[in-house]
Protein backbone atom coordinates (compact mmCIF):
# COMPACT_ATOMS: atom_id res chain seq x y z
CA UNK A 1 0.00 0.00 0.00
CA UNK A 2 2.89 2.20 0.67
CA UNK A 3 5.32 2.77 -1.96
CA UNK A 4 9.24 1.98 -1.20
CA UNK A 5 10.14 5.34 -2.02
CA UNK A 6 7.65 6.46 1.06
CA UNK A 7 8.91 3.88 3.19
CA UNK A 8 12.28 5.34 2.66
CA UNK A 9 11.12 9.01 3.58
CA UNK A 10 9.27 7.59 6.76
CA UNK A 11 12.00 5.78 7.69
CA UNK A 12 15.35 8.52 6.92
CA UNK A 13 13.47 12.07 7.32
CA UNK A 14 13.81 13.72 9.99
CA UNK A 15 11.68 16.41 9.14
CA UNK A 16 8.00 15.84 8.93
CA UNK A 17 5.46 18.80 8.50
CA UNK A 18 1.77 17.80 8.69
CA UNK A 19 -1.23 20.08 7.82
CA UNK A 20 -4.70 18.84 9.01
CA UNK A 21 -8.29 19.72 7.95
CA UNK A 22 -11.78 19.13 8.75
CA UNK A 23 -11.64 15.61 7.18
CA UNK A 24 -9.39 14.57 10.62
CA UNK A 25 -12.04 15.14 12.94
CA UNK A 26 -15.19 13.71 10.54
CA UNK A 27 -14.70 10.24 12.21
CA UNK A 28 -14.78 12.16 15.52
CA UNK A 29 -18.21 13.17 14.71
CA UNK A 30 -17.37 16.73 13.73
CA UNK A 31 -19.15 17.83 10.39
CA UNK A 32 -17.10 19.40 7.62
CA UNK A 33 -17.86 21.81 5.75
CA UNK A 34 -18.34 20.17 2.14
CA UNK A 35 -21.88 19.14 0.67
CA UNK A 36 -24.93 18.79 2.86
CA UNK A 37 -22.77 19.48 6.04
CA UNK A 38 -22.07 22.83 5.07
CA UNK A 39 -25.31 23.78 5.15
CA UNK A 40 -27.25 25.94 8.98
CA UNK A 41 -30.60 26.40 8.36
CA UNK A 42 -30.47 26.43 4.91
CA UNK A 43 -28.28 29.17 4.94
CA UNK A 44 -24.44 28.69 3.89
CA UNK A 45 -21.16 28.67 5.95
CA UNK A 46 -19.83 31.05 4.07
CA UNK A 47 -22.05 33.14 4.54
CA UNK A 48 -22.52 33.14 8.54
CA UNK A 49 -18.59 32.61 9.22
CA UNK A 50 -17.75 36.05 8.27
CA UNK A 51 -16.58 39.44 10.03
CA UNK A 52 -19.55 40.70 7.92
CA UNK A 53 -21.66 38.65 9.71
CA UNK A 54 -20.57 39.57 13.23
CA UNK A 55 -20.75 43.31 12.62
CA UNK A 56 -24.23 43.35 10.76
CA UNK A 57 -26.23 40.65 13.00
CA UNK A 58 -24.57 39.30 16.09
CA UNK A 59 -27.21 37.21 17.39
CA UNK A 60 -27.92 35.10 14.28
CA UNK A 61 -23.33 35.02 13.94
CA UNK A 62 -23.81 34.05 18.05
CA UNK A 63 -26.76 31.67 17.55
CA UNK A 64 -24.31 29.55 14.43
CA UNK A 65 -21.26 29.29 16.72
CA UNK A 66 -23.14 28.35 19.94
CA UNK A 67 -24.73 25.25 17.87
CA UNK A 68 -21.24 24.55 16.25
CA UNK A 69 -19.61 25.04 20.19
CA UNK A 70 -22.24 22.49 21.32
CA UNK A 71 -22.07 19.94 18.41
CA UNK A 72 -17.86 19.70 19.93
CA UNK A 73 -18.90 19.43 23.23
CA UNK A 74 -18.75 16.00 23.80
CA UNK A 75 -16.26 14.91 20.77
CA UNK A 76 -13.16 12.94 21.54
CA UNK A 77 -10.14 12.87 19.48
CA UNK A 78 -9.93 9.69 17.01
CA UNK A 79 -7.46 7.05 16.38
CA UNK A 80 -6.14 9.49 13.54
CA UNK A 81 -5.54 12.28 16.22
CA UNK A 82 -3.56 9.91 18.37
CA UNK A 83 -1.45 8.60 15.46
CA UNK A 84 -0.36 12.53 15.06
CA UNK A 85 0.64 12.29 19.02
CA UNK A 86 2.60 9.12 18.28
CA UNK A 87 4.44 10.91 15.20
CA UNK A 88 5.23 13.96 17.05
CA UNK A 89 6.84 11.46 19.74
CA UNK A 90 8.88 9.68 16.46
CA UNK A 91 10.35 12.50 14.68
CA UNK A 92 12.82 14.97 16.32
CA UNK A 93 11.61 17.93 14.11
CA UNK A 94 7.72 17.32 13.88
CA UNK A 95 5.23 20.70 13.27
CA UNK A 96 1.43 20.28 13.15
CA UNK A 97 -0.28 23.06 11.44
CA UNK A 98 -4.36 22.80 11.63
CA UNK A 99 -6.95 24.37 10.00
CA UNK A 100 -9.32 23.46 12.44
CA UNK A 101 -10.60 25.06 15.15
CA UNK A 102 -11.69 22.30 17.50
CA UNK A 103 -8.60 22.01 19.46
CA UNK A 104 -8.61 18.27 19.16
CA UNK A 105 -4.89 17.76 18.36
CA UNK A 106 -4.42 19.49 21.43
CA UNK A 107 -6.40 17.47 23.22
CA UNK A 108 -5.19 13.94 22.26
CA UNK A 109 -1.68 15.33 23.17
CA UNK A 110 -0.02 17.26 20.78
CA UNK A 111 2.35 19.49 21.84
CA UNK A 112 3.78 21.25 18.71
CA UNK A 113 0.53 22.55 16.87
CA UNK A 114 0.34 25.59 14.94
CA UNK A 115 -3.94 26.66 15.38
CA UNK A 116 -3.77 28.90 11.70
CA UNK A 117 -7.57 29.33 12.37
CA UNK A 118 -7.65 30.05 15.92
CA UNK A 119 -9.66 27.89 18.60
CA UNK A 120 -13.86 28.04 18.45
CA UNK A 121 -13.70 26.91 22.14
CA UNK A 122 -12.35 30.42 23.74
CA UNK A 123 -14.00 34.39 23.18
CA UNK A 124 -11.96 36.94 22.07
CA UNK A 125 -13.12 40.50 22.87
CA UNK A 126 -13.48 42.62 19.10
CA UNK A 127 -12.64 45.78 20.86
CA UNK A 128 -9.65 45.08 23.56
CA UNK A 129 -8.87 41.35 22.34
CA UNK A 130 -8.85 39.99 25.80
CA UNK A 131 -9.22 36.11 25.54
CA UNK A 132 -11.44 34.38 27.56
CA UNK A 133 -11.66 30.10 27.55
CA UNK A 134 -14.51 30.32 30.36
CA UNK A 135 -17.55 30.21 27.53
CA UNK A 136 -20.54 29.48 28.12
CA UNK A 137 -22.47 27.25 26.31
CA UNK A 138 -26.24 28.40 26.88
CA UNK A 139 -26.03 31.65 25.26
CA UNK A 140 -29.42 33.34 25.60
CA UNK A 141 -27.51 36.71 23.72
CA UNK A 142 -23.89 38.00 22.38
CA UNK A 143 -21.53 37.73 25.40
CA UNK A 144 -20.04 40.45 26.23
CA UNK A 145 -16.00 41.17 27.78
CA UNK A 146 -15.27 41.15 31.26
CA UNK A 147 -12.85 43.39 31.25
CA UNK A 148 -14.55 46.06 28.73
CA UNK A 149 -17.97 45.05 28.26
CA UNK A 150 -18.22 45.45 24.58
CA UNK A 151 -19.32 42.32 21.92
CA UNK A 152 -16.57 39.30 21.99
CA UNK A 153 -16.58 36.89 18.89
CA UNK A 154 -14.88 33.38 18.65
CA UNK A 155 -11.36 33.24 18.32
CA UNK A 156 -11.72 32.28 15.34
CA UNK A 157 -9.91 33.20 12.04
CA UNK A 158 -13.82 34.96 10.25
CA UNK A 159 -13.60 34.51 6.44
CA UNK A 160 -12.62 38.19 5.43
CA UNK A 161 -10.15 38.50 7.97
CA UNK A 162 -6.14 37.92 7.74
CA UNK A 163 -4.37 34.93 9.56
CA UNK A 164 -1.95 35.52 12.57
CA UNK A 165 1.42 36.57 11.25
CA UNK A 166 3.31 34.92 13.37
CA UNK A 167 1.01 31.62 13.04
CA UNK A 168 1.75 31.61 9.49
CA UNK A 169 5.07 32.46 8.78
CA UNK A 170 5.90 29.73 11.41
CA UNK A 171 3.62 27.26 9.41
CA UNK A 172 5.48 28.67 5.88
CA UNK A 173 8.88 27.80 7.54
CA UNK A 174 7.86 24.25 9.04
CA UNK A 175 6.69 23.70 5.23
CA UNK A 176 9.29 25.14 3.16
CA UNK A 177 12.16 23.07 5.30
CA UNK A 178 10.68 19.42 6.33
CA UNK A 179 12.06 16.90 4.00
CA UNK A 180 8.04 15.23 4.70
CA UNK A 181 4.92 16.65 4.36
CA UNK A 182 1.60 14.97 4.52
CA UNK A 183 -2.08 16.81 4.05
CA UNK A 184 -4.42 15.00 5.85
CA UNK A 185 -8.11 15.62 5.52
CA UNK A 186 -8.34 19.13 3.80
CA UNK A 187 -9.92 19.77 0.96
CA UNK A 188 -7.51 22.33 -0.16
CA UNK A 189 -9.38 25.14 -1.40
CA UNK A 190 -8.59 27.50 2.08
CA UNK A 191 -5.74 29.96 0.88
CA UNK A 192 -3.12 30.42 2.51
CA UNK A 193 -3.03 27.11 3.64
CA UNK A 194 -3.76 25.36 0.57
CA UNK A 195 -0.39 26.76 -0.49
CA UNK A 196 2.00 25.28 2.09
CA UNK A 197 2.02 21.96 0.87
CA UNK A 198 2.78 23.14 -2.50
CA UNK A 199 5.86 25.21 -0.75
CA UNK A 200 7.08 22.03 0.72
CA UNK A 201 7.19 20.22 -2.64
CA UNK A 202 9.30 23.29 -4.60
CA UNK A 203 11.41 23.09 -1.61
CA UNK A 204 12.15 19.20 -2.04
CA UNK A 205 9.80 17.53 0.45
CA UNK A 206 8.23 14.59 -0.64
CA UNK A 207 4.66 15.50 -0.56
CA UNK A 208 1.78 12.77 0.77
CA UNK A 209 -1.82 13.53 0.74
CA UNK A 210 -4.38 11.48 2.85
CA UNK A 211 -7.92 11.84 1.94
CA UNK A 212 -11.10 9.66 0.77
CA UNK A 213 -11.09 12.00 -2.30
CA UNK A 214 -9.10 13.66 -5.12
CA UNK A 215 -8.50 17.19 -4.15
CA UNK A 216 -7.10 20.38 -6.46
CA UNK A 217 -4.01 18.99 -4.77
CA UNK A 218 -3.72 15.50 -5.81
CA UNK A 219 -2.32 16.07 -9.23
CA UNK A 220 0.58 17.51 -7.89
CA UNK A 221 1.49 14.93 -4.79
CA UNK A 222 4.06 12.44 -4.90
CA UNK A 223 2.27 10.12 -3.28
CA UNK A 224 -2.20 9.62 -2.94
CA UNK A 225 -3.49 7.74 0.58
CA UNK A 226 -6.51 7.45 -0.90
CA UNK A 227 -8.81 6.61 2.32
CA UNK A 228 -10.32 7.63 6.02
CA UNK A 229 -7.36 9.03 7.96
CA UNK A 230 -7.39 6.94 11.53
CA UNK A 231 -6.88 3.87 9.16
CA UNK A 232 -3.63 5.31 7.01
CA UNK A 233 -2.08 6.94 10.15
CA UNK A 234 -2.15 4.42 12.58
CA UNK A 235 -0.49 2.02 9.49
CA UNK A 236 1.91 4.28 9.19
CA UNK A 237 2.97 4.34 12.98
CA UNK A 238 2.56 0.49 13.48
CA UNK A 239 5.44 0.01 10.36
CA UNK A 240 7.66 3.26 12.04
CA UNK A 241 7.45 1.75 15.31
CA UNK A 242 8.80 -1.38 13.52
CA UNK A 243 11.36 0.45 10.98
CA UNK A 244 12.82 3.19 13.73
P1 LIG B 1 -13.36 20.80 4.20
O1 LIG B 1 -14.63 20.60 4.94
O2 LIG B 1 -13.32 21.76 3.09
O3 LIG B 1 -12.89 19.39 3.59
C1 LIG B 1 -12.82 18.23 4.33
C2 LIG B 1 -11.99 17.21 3.57
O4 LIG B 1 -11.85 16.05 4.39
C3 LIG B 1 -12.61 16.75 2.26
O5 LIG B 1 -11.63 16.81 1.23
C4 LIG B 1 -12.99 15.29 2.53
O6 LIG B 1 -12.87 14.45 1.40
C5 LIG B 1 -11.98 14.90 3.61
N1 LIG B 1 -12.39 13.82 4.50
C6 LIG B 1 -13.63 13.48 4.92
N2 LIG B 1 -13.58 12.42 5.75
C7 LIG B 1 -12.26 12.11 5.90
C8 LIG B 1 -11.56 11.12 6.64
N3 LIG B 1 -12.20 10.24 7.44
N4 LIG B 1 -10.20 11.08 6.55
C9 LIG B 1 -9.54 11.95 5.76
N5 LIG B 1 -10.16 12.90 5.03
C10 LIG B 1 -11.50 12.98 5.11
O7 LIG B 1 -12.28 21.12 5.29
P2 LIG B 1 -11.01 22.09 5.26
O8 LIG B 1 -10.21 21.84 4.05
O9 LIG B 1 -10.40 21.93 6.60
O10 LIG B 1 -11.58 23.57 5.12
C11 LIG B 1 -12.69 24.03 5.82
C12 LIG B 1 -12.50 25.24 6.72
O11 LIG B 1 -13.53 25.14 7.68
C13 LIG B 1 -11.22 25.28 7.52
O12 LIG B 1 -10.70 26.54 7.37
C14 LIG B 1 -11.61 25.07 9.00
O13 LIG B 1 -11.18 26.14 9.81
C15 LIG B 1 -13.10 25.08 9.03
N6 LIG B 1 -13.71 23.88 9.68
C16 LIG B 1 -13.18 23.35 10.82
C17 LIG B 1 -13.74 22.23 11.41
C18 LIG B 1 -13.11 21.66 12.66
O14 LIG B 1 -12.47 22.40 13.40
N7 LIG B 1 -13.24 20.36 12.92
C19 LIG B 1 -14.87 21.63 10.86
C20 LIG B 1 -15.39 22.19 9.68
C21 LIG B 1 -14.80 23.31 9.11
ZN1 LIG C 1 -12.66 43.80 25.88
Amino acid sequence: MFSEKLLLRLKHSSGLTVLTGAGISAESGVPTFRGKDGLWENRKVEELATINAFQKDPVQFWKFYNWRRNLLKDVKPNLGHYALVDLERIYPEFHLITQNVDGLHTTAGNKNVIELHGNIMRDKCSECGYLNTEINLELKEPPKCTKCDKLTRPDVVLFGENLNNSDLSKAQESSATCELFISIGTSSLVEPAASLPLSAKGNGAYLVEINPEDTPLTQFVDEQLKGKSSKILTQIVMILDRMR
